[in-house]
């Protein structure tokens, strides 16, 4: 009685476990585990049926008991199969064996069940224990052997197919196949040891139940474990950097393809006393956050020839979820490459730093080369304007003015343009009076629209304040280039420039100026191009107008070194209007007041600003033109002019007599202007006197470099009169000068 009732616990046991396993797949969506689902649903047939058989009372109840028992186990077979071949992705021969197995599963099942009524596959007969109890016993027939023979061709087939399939299949996938031999024997073990123990009763059917829960065990957690481990794996085989790994105990668990390839030779292990561990540790030391990062050196030999090869190595320490040291991996990026480029990025950068320094140079020597000769033409055409009253000569010596003004212009603009290019373009600020700007853009550009019969008007907020803080020479720049411009491409009507001023904050406002034209305009989709360096719009149209592209570029860069903004409108045939808002600090808060132009006489007409012949000046230029020009410049100012052809000459004659001022040209051949310079101030009479440089050297930063070599000055050629006098008049002995 005890046995039957162990018997019966045992298998409602196996029951509710797989009723559990049941739920669990019913919830995964894949095929596989519907497959396993319904073998597992059989094995829980053939469990009932089991329990139906230990409590049979009679032998027709036991034979129908049994029948249902062989013909579930036929199910459990054919659904395991299925899930076998669905698992590792078998589905094309699944669909196509499916029907036929089922078939003569199904045959199997009906012959099975038959036998309550004709006998035929098994008899019943009852077996008395030492206890006294009877049991019902099932004596096969030959034709259950059809039946065995169905379940054991199908489980050796099985075994075939995973032996060839774990033997053939790359490792990724053994796994699976591994997991299910595993279940195959596993069974297949326990029914043979348990048939061994002849028990009355069988109760192997909860082996089914075992081995079900298994595989969903394993196909749940085990397997995609596995799966990953070897992913994770071949991942970092693949990984283009070092992985090491290493337990608590620093006994290394792990290392990656790379790692092996690069450090380790044949027979040694990775350990912290080995290469490249020792030196890395050695560099980061054993630090308290267990973290670090530095760089390894190694040199590989390639035929023989030593190769250096560097990484970045990072150590970090590895932590369980709870923060419990479990290991330590280093990482090891190969970063030669990168450095190489680095290195070849570096000496590209060189080269185009001495590219730019090259080119700047070049443009100060053409600067120089221009200018040097402009600086003749233009002053000996000033003597002429100065001297003859020749009507005919007169008006060719204004077209040379007006032309060498041009390409001094020109020069200039380009300067400008490789000065902001090469981010040297410095703003000096100083207080300034926007009347002034104005009244001196009038007088340059009257004559200019009155010659091509336009009216200028200029129209100003009289309640702006009267002084302003900004770079009073680039605010003229600005004005000119838009004011010209506008002029140049205007037919009929004229250009008006209104200015007001715009609240900002307490001490700064917005210098708003607006310059309007009657002339051409600007068609829409020529707007955006307008700003572009040496690009002109409407170029068919602008032919005979004199420009290079340059003016509108360098007057946008301007405003916005300044923090200001430019805007434009325009409409073709009627005319356009720039729009320029500048921020500017107030130096006086009193209202600028009334517009007034008081006339400026237009007629070229030169005056001295004053006289000294008692002072003694040396002037020194290789080239003997412009030794003239300076002394032309200066005949009226009745000046003690000495000259000197080079720098020798220069020093003997310091050495000589004692001037009031040097004025001292700087390119020069052997010994240059500088050298001159610092041979004059090393010794002889002339210690303190002043010397003004002369130069045509106009780059950025260029007065600041004489000033700190120590000349008292600066003129860039080519010289302008007044310019020269004015220069003179601040470094003469005020004794020595009279004002006119
Ligand atoms: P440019 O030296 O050619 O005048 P800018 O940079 O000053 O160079 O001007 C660029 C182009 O913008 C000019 O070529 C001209 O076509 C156009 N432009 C500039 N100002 C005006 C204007 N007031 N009216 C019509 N077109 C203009």
């Amino acid at each position: 009685m005890y046995t039957k009732a162990i018997f019966i616990i045992i298998d409602v046991l196996a029951v509710i476990e797989l009723y559990f396993v049941i739920r669990s797949l019913g919830k995964m969506t894949e095929l596989f585990a519907s497959w396993l689902k319904y073998a597992l649903v059989s094995s829980v047939i053939a469990i009932v049926a089991n329990i139906l058989i230990a409590i049979s009372f009679d032998a027709m109840f036991a034979n129908v008991a049994y029948a249902l028992y062989y013909g579930s186990i036929d199910w459990i077979i054919f659904y395991l199969g299925g899930f076998c071949l669905e698992y590792t992705e078998h589905s094309k021969l699944l669909s196509k064996c499916k029907v036929p197995v089922a078939i003569i599963m199904l045959a199997d099942t009906l012959l099975l069940l038959s036998n309550p009524v004709f006998g035929n596959s098994y008899s019943i007969y009852t077996k008395e224990n030492s206890a006294g109890f009877l049991f019902y016993q099932a004596e096969s027939k030959a034709l259950f052997n059809v039946h065995l023979f169905l379940c054991y061709v199908i489980l050796f087939l099985a075994l075939v197919f995973l032996i060839v399939k774990i033997v053939m299949t790359f490792s990724f996938y053994q796994t699976k196949y591994i997991l299910i031999l595993m279940d195959v024997v596993f069974v297949v073990v326990l029914n043979v040891f348990y048939m061994m123990l002849g028990l009355l009763l069988d109760a192997s059917v909860i082996f089914y139940g075992v081995a079900g829960s298994f595989i969903y065990y394993c196909i749940k957690f085990l397997v995609p474990q596995r799966l990953m481990n070897v992913a994770v794996v071949s991942a970092t085989d693949d990984m283009n950097e070092g992985l090491i790994l290493f337990d608590i105990y620093d006994n290394c668990i792990y290392a990656n393809s790379f790692a092996k390839e690069r450090f380790l030779s044949e027979g040694k292990e990775f350990s912290f006393s080995n290469e490249p561990i020792a030196t890395v540790m050695k560099d980061v030391g054993e630090t308290e956050t267990g973290f670090g990062h530095t760089e390894y050196r190694q040199t590989e030999y390639r035929d023989g020839i030593p190769v250096s090869r560097t990484y970045r190595v990072k150590y970090n320490e590895l932590t369980d979820d709870k923060g419990h040291t479990i290991g330590s991996y280093f990482l090891f990026e190969d970063t030669t490459e990168e450095n190489y480029y680095l290195e070849e990025i570096k000496a590209a950068r060189v080269k185009a730093d001495n590219a730019n320094i090259a080119k700047s140079t070049f443009l100060a020597s053409m600067s120089h080369e221009i200018r040097t000769p402009l600086n003749s033409v233009l002053g000996m055409n000033e003597m002429i304007l100065r001297s003859t009253t020749d009507t005919q000569l007169l008006e060719y010596a204004e077209n040379i003015k007006s032309s060498g003004d041009i390409l001094l212009s020109l020069i200039n603009d380009i300067l400008d343009f490789s000065k902001i290019e090469a981010g040297k373009m410095e703003l000096i600020y100083a207080a300034y009076s926007p009347h002034k700007i104005l009244k001196d853009c009038h007088t340059a550009f009257s004559q200019m629209a009155e010659g091509k019969s336009l009216f200028f008007n200029i129209e100003c907020d009289e309640k702006m304040p009267s002084l302003l803080q900004g770079d009073e020479r680039r605010l003229r720049q600005i004005f000119s280039n838009i004011i010209s411009n506008a002029i140049k491409y205007t037919k009929m009507g004229g250009v008006t420039v209104s200015l007001h001023s715009e609240d900002l904050d307490d001490d700064n406002v917005w210098m708003v100026a607006r310059i309007q034209d009657t002339g051409i305009g600007i068609a829409e989709e020529d707007i955006q191009y307008l700003f572009d360096s040496f690009r002109r719009v409407n170029e068919e149209q602008n032919a005979t107008i004199q420009g290079t592209g340059l003016g509108l570029s360098i007057t946008k860069e301007l405003i916005e070194l300044m923090k200001g903004t430019i805007e434009v409108s325009s409409t073709v045939g009627r005319g356009s209007s720039f729009t320029i808002r500048i921020p500017q600090r107030i130096m006086s808060f009193s209202a600028i007041g009334k517009f007034k132009l008081h006339e400026e006489v237009s007629e070229h007409k030169y005056k001295e600003t004053f006289k000294a012949p008692s002072a003694n000046i040396l002037v020194v230029d290789d080239v003997a033109v412009n030794l003239k020009v300076v002394e032309a410049l200066l005949r009226r100012t009745e000046v003690k002019l000495d000259k000197a052809t080079g720098g020798l000459e220069a020093i003997d004659k310091c050495n000589e007599k004692k001037y009031d001022l040097i004025l001292l040209d700087h390119r020069m051949p052997d010994p240059d202007g500088v050298e001159t310079f610092k041979r004059i101030k090393a010794e002889g009479l002339n210690l303190d006197t002043p010397v003004i440089v002369l130069t045509a050297n106009a780059l950025s930063g260029a007065e600041e470099e004489y000033r700190q070599i120590g000349f008292a000055d600066y003129l860039s050629k080519p010289i302008k009169s007044n310019e020269l006098e004015l220069a003179i008049l601040r470094n003469l002995p005020i004794e020595k000068v009279e004002i006119i």
